[in-house]
């Protein structure tokens, strides 16, 4: 999908005062004191001013939500500069502008989902056409701005089919504000359903209110929503089990503890991050395919998840590093797409000069086989590693979650309760209730698979891996960023010791579950040492000669992974078994998974704004290999 060419107006196009206008229009800050969250809904980005002003009363009100959703639609973005430089005129907007500018990059066509003040302020950003990516979500939004009336394009503005649009992401109550009020306009929302409130043109009347539009949706009908046998049933804050403490777990820990859950961690290891998630460190790169598969636009969603949170919780050169990643090919899968856009560029492209270069003067003759033209090497520039246990660690660590460790979950029993939400209680080897509460996420792993209650088992494969790693004692052969390709090289990052680190991974076997390592597997990883990167692995090949030097490490895992591959993400089964929800099957790529799909899981529990496109979320759902439409 290219972005279409599209109109783009002149910087001084967004010039309609704000806050009155469109904040005070829809009576906020007022109107969201002492909401759990409030749900705004633009049209129109533009330069972004209504966002940084959303956002700016937000922090300023003391009975602010405890979440704010901001929505916004955008054919065609301006740049990062742009927003920066409108911003400059507005002083009070100015510190909000630059941490946006921070994140305003690789907006490809489709959703964005940018989080402010610890994910407290989340911006979803939709490039594209707003009627189609509307229909990519499924909330219903509290407030409305129609913040690009004034555009030149108005066949675009009021096209009937828009306002429908608008009026499907409507509740009865929500209130709509806009700078301009033309007939056309004010005809096609009443169509729509919404009760026109006021229409004042402030050129004719300067010392009016200067709310030019403002209208509220009340239709004479009961509006209609799409059925969506999917959609759970939304729920409040309650209780919350969460079994298993590693990527998965703590990210769906963190993202209902920061909705108002009381949330319990179990797990049966002695502390947190001890299964698949202990890996010493791992690769953040973006997936490419020639037709930006469903994967592909996942890493991606996903990388620009964890990155917000790195950046914001973690301590950078320490626990992660946007260093890039170089991708050897050695054959001719996994290339760009054949139009791949200019924002694109911030994910994904061809390596160039500069990056073979640095690998070839660390790593002799490997970057002439990564110029083969045949099969060129890819730059991830948005790669980067990370250590896990960091990073689920910070994740545990957002108020309101409280970690129970050396608990091993044998089972679980639903109770139902009148008038309201069942009971889940979560069970030991001999029938004891552990703990018990309205909603339970299983986020085991592999052992997620015998946890749902229901006999029939989720379906989980276990993928055993292993890696190796050691001291760096050359560092004129390690390459100046990680390489992957055949296996993933991380050259140098900081162990607990303080001394720098390299590492090398991993084996695939399938069907496999244990953990213990093997002299067979530091063989093969070698073998794929030699491929990936000949000269590095010359050097260290007196290190994995067995028992020469004891300080090379060998580290196995279990990864676990569901039949397509994908995620399972969502409610299993909510008619039948209501609150009972999965976020596991993260395979290979748990850290660009998981802090994503803790918001969409907590997305589905809220009927919050999805932080990816529906038809995406739907094919990560938990219970899609029992779902029929
Ligand atoms: C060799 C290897 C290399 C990898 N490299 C990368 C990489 O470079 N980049 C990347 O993104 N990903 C990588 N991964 C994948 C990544 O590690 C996983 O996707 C991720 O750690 C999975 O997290 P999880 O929370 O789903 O599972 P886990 O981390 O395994 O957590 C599950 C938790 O559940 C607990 N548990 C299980 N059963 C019970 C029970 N009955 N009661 C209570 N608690 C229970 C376990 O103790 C465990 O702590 C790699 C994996 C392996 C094995």
């Amino acid at each position: 999908m290219l972005l279409q060419a599209t109109f783009r107006p002149p910087l001084d196009f967004f010039l309609t005062p704000v806050r009155p206008v469109f904040l005070q229009g829809c009576g906020l800050p007022a109107a969201w004191a002492g909401q759990s969250q409030w749900r705004v809904l633009e049209t129109g980005f533009g330069l972004g001013l209504n966002f940084l002003a959303t956002w700016l009363a937000w922090k300023n009100d003391p009975q602010r939500p405890r979440l704010l959703h901001f929505v916004s639609t955008e054919a065609c973005p301006v740049s990062a500069a742009d927003l920066f430089s409108k911003a400059a005129d507005h002083p009070d907007l100015l510190p909000l502008a630059v941490q946006l500018c921070a994140q305003w990059h690789g907006l490809l066509p489709g959703l964005h989902r940018l989080a402010f003040e610890r994910s407290q302020v989340l911006l979803t950003i939709c490039i594209g056409d707003a009627k189609a990516l509307l229909k990519e979500q499924s909330f219903e939004a509290d407030t409305v701005f129609l913040s690009d009336v004034n555009s030149p394009d108005q066949a675009r503005i009021f096209d009937p089919h828009l306002l429908k649009a608008i009026a499907r992401c409507c509740r009865r109550g929500s209130r709509l504000a806009g700078s301009t009020a033309t007939r056309g306009l004010t005809d096609g929302l009443t169509q729509s359903g919404f009760k026109i409130r006021q229409t004042l043109d402030l050129e004719a009347q300067p010392d009016a209110d200067p709310a030019h539009l403002q209208a509220v949706f009340n239709p004479p009908w009961e509006p209609k929503k799409a059925a969506e046998p999917y959609q759970p049933k939304p729920r409040s804050p309650a209780r919350c089990i969460v079994i298993g403490a590693g990527l998965a777990g703590a990210a769906c820990a963190a993202s209902l503890a920061r909705r108002g859950w009381q949330v319990t961690v179990l797990d049966t290891n002695t502390g947190a991050a001890s299964g698949a998630s202990a890996l010493p460190v791992g690769l953040l790169a973006p997936h490419m395919s020639p037709d930006d598969s469903l994967l592909s636009r996942m890493s991606r969603h996903g990388l620009r998840a964890t990155w917000q949170v790195a950046k914001s919780q973690l301590l950078a050169g320490v626990d992660w590093q946007a260093s890039g990643v170089l991708q050897r090919r050695f054959d001719a899968s996994g290339g760009l797409p054949m139009h791949w856009p200019e924002a694109g560029e911030h994910w994904s492209r061809w390596a160039g000069f500069e990056e073979l270069h640095a690998l070839e003067t660390a790593t002799g003759s490997v970057a002439q086989s990564a110029l083969n033209p045949e099969t060129p090497a890819l730059w991830h520039a948005a790669g980067g590693w990370i250590k896990p246990k960091r990073l689920v660690e910070a994740l545990l660590a957002t108020p309101g979650i409280r970690a129970r460790y050396s608990v091993n979950v044998a089972g679980l029993t639903y109770t139902s309760r009148a008038s309201q939400d069942g009971c889940w209680q979560v069970l030991d080897a001999d029938q004891n209730c552990i703990a018990e509460a309205e909603l339970v996420v299983l986020a085991a792993g592999f052992e997620s698979a015998g946890l749902t209650n229901t006999g029939a088992n989720l379906p989980l494969q276990a993928i055993r891996g292993q890696v190796a790693w050691g001291p760096v004692t050359d560092a004129s052969v390690m390459p100046p960023f990680p390489v992957n390709g055949h296996g993933s090289f991380v050259p140098a990052f900081p162990g607990d010791d303080e001394n720098k680190h390299w590492l090398m991974g991993a084996t695939f076997q399938r069907g496999n579950n244990s953990t213990s390592v093997n002299a067979a597997d530091q063989t093969a990883i070698y073998g794929r040492l030699q491929q990936l990167l000949p000269r590095t692995a010359e050097a260290l090949k007196t290190s994995f000669d067995a028992g020469q030097t004891p300080q090379i490490q060998a580290w196995a895992g279990v990864r676990c992974v569901s039949p397509d591959r994908l995620p399972l993400v969502g409610p299993l089964n909510d008619a039948a078994q209501p609150g009972l929800y999965a976020c596991t099957a993260l395979g290979s790529r748990g850290l660009s998974f998981a802090v994503l799909c803790g918001e969409l899981l907590a997305a589905w529990l809220h009927a919050e704004p999805l932080p990816i496109e529906k038809r995406l979320a739907r094919s990560l759902l938990a219970s899609r290999h029992h779902f029929t439409e």
